[in-house]
């Protein structure tokens, strides 16, 4: 299994839908998932232990197991500790100044109109935790939540063999208040839907498998969600200065994730694709995870494509919309100028993913599947809901009273113009 290698200008329109209408599997899994979501909407707990017992292979006792994320930080070594605290410094900081201020305006004519930003209260955040463990992914999950003033924020996680003390730890240290041990597409139904030990919440966040993110498809509408948070994927645009080793490592970093994972190398410089190509071969050879790796690499939304020019490269990666967007290239803020879509970029040769998937600050968890083309990643705003909130004088009122009465007559809803010269005709 390896990546195929194309030029962008000879891409047939089956290959153009393959990378640019990419599912990842999760159509595949749908009929799957809507069943299990219905049984555990309708059994809560015994459908969720017994989904536990078929997908992760374990029995689970106490769903909760908020008390263990406590005792899992305590016993931690001070390396891993010093770690996760450092990524949730970075992560509260990176936040914090997102956070927006409520505001009130006078504008003219005597219209006082303002925003107010509040908390969501319940929220529910999951930590996948499949073929690899995510601690931080709770830190990007939680800490965003705890910023934003998220009074309570539930964590679902896979039990695994054993929860990864890693991902408890980071859970603990990030600040959620309350721990269950269930993952997958029950870990999704049990947040939307609540069961004898799931406290149902407002709004379900975090990334998954197809499985999870299939889940959160499903019950989205019944309760609010971020967006579809899929398999990893990233497009690296790259020129002829750029080290193809580097390029490749990017690559394979992601597609070590997940199978279904999607990696793509842009280049306006032959050379440089099919040195890249070359390197990931050599490097998939040398990764723990090479099975993994090379499922990624084969999928038909990978590949190392070469563009007639740079213009081309900009084009396709504006197409494809990729999760992460690594720009190696003299002018890489030249590059950016011309992307919209993307949910996180990352410029230059010492900027890896890997330092915002961990913990240079900024949100790991992003819209894949092509989402960025209409949304961001997780934000203090994912958590926050927003209000208006306006007092008009009474010119400011009179002076809208023309166009308020007008249109409420042209819509037929003569009580609204009514209300209206109500107030006025008083004195
Ligand atoms: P996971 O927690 O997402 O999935 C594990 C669960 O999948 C299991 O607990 C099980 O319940 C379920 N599952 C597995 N096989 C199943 C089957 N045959 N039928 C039904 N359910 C099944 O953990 P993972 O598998 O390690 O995946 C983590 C994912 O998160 C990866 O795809 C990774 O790329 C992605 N990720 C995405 C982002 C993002 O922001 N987009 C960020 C981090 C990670």
């Amino acid at each position: 299994m390896s990546i195929q290698e194309r030029d962008v200008s000879e891409l047939g329109p089956d290959e153009r839908v393959a990378f640019f209408e990419r599912d990842a599997g999760i159509e595949s899994v749908r009929s799957d998932v809507r069943d299990i979501v219905e049984r555990v909407r309708e059994e809560g707990d015994v459908a969720v232990r017994e989904f536990t017992e078929r997908f992760d292979d374990v029995s689970v006792g106490n769903l909760e197991i908020t008390d263990h994320c406590e005792r899992a930080y305590d016993d931690l070594d001070e390396e891993l500790l010093e770690a996760i605290e450092t990524a949730v410094a970075n992560v509260r900081e990176f936040h914090e100044a997102q956070l927006p201020e409520d505001w009130r305006e006078t504008f003219a004519d005597g219209r006082e109109l303002g925003r107010r930003f509040r908390p969501i209260d319940r929220v529910g955040v999951y930590v996948p935790g499949g073929s690899a463990a995510y601690p931080s992914s709770a830190i990007m999950g939680v800490v965003p939540a705890i910023v934003a003033g998220v009074e309570h924020v539930s964590v679902v996680t896979p039990p695994a063999d054993q929860i990864n003390p890693v991902t408890l730890a980071a859970i603990h240290a990030a600040g959620a208040d309350a721990v269950f041990s269930v993952g997958g597409a029950q870990g999704i139904a049990a947040l939307a839907y609540g069961t004898e030990s799931v406290t149902r919440v407002q709004k379900i966040v975090g990334p998954g498998n197809r499985w999870v993110t299939a889940a959160k498809a499903e019950v989205r509408g019944d309760v609010a969600i971020d967006f579809l948070a899929g398999p990893s994927e990233v497009l690296v645009v790259a020129d002829d200065t750029a080290d193809p080793e580097l390029v490749a490592s990017e690559l394979i970093a992601q597609a070590e994730h997940d199978p279904n994972a999607s990696v793509v190398a842009v280049t306006d410089d032959e050379a440089t694709g099919e040195a890249i190509t070359d390197s990931l071969e050599q490097q998939a050879s040398e990764r723990e995870r090479e099975e993994t790796i090379r499922s990624a690499l084969s999928n038909d939304a990978s590949g190392v494509l070469v563009a007639r020019s740079m213009s081309e490269a900009i084009l396709f990666a504006e197409e494809y919309a990729p999760e992460h967007l690594s720009i190696i290239a003299d002018d890489d803020e030249a590059i950016l100028e011309r992307i919209d879509s993307a949910g996180s970029v990352f410029l230059g040769p010492y900027t890896p993913v890997a330092a915002g998937d961990y913990a240079s600050g900024t949100n790991h968890v992003l819209p894949t599947n092509g989402g960025a083309r209409v949304t961001g990643g997780l934000s203090v705003e994912t958590f926050l809901r927003s209000t208006t909130v306006q007092r008009l004088s009474e010119t400011g009122l009179e002076d809208l009273e023309d166009p308020i009465t007008t249109l409420a007559t042209a819509e037929g809803l003569e009580a609204h113009a009514e209300s209206v010269r109500l107030r006025l005709d008083r004195d």
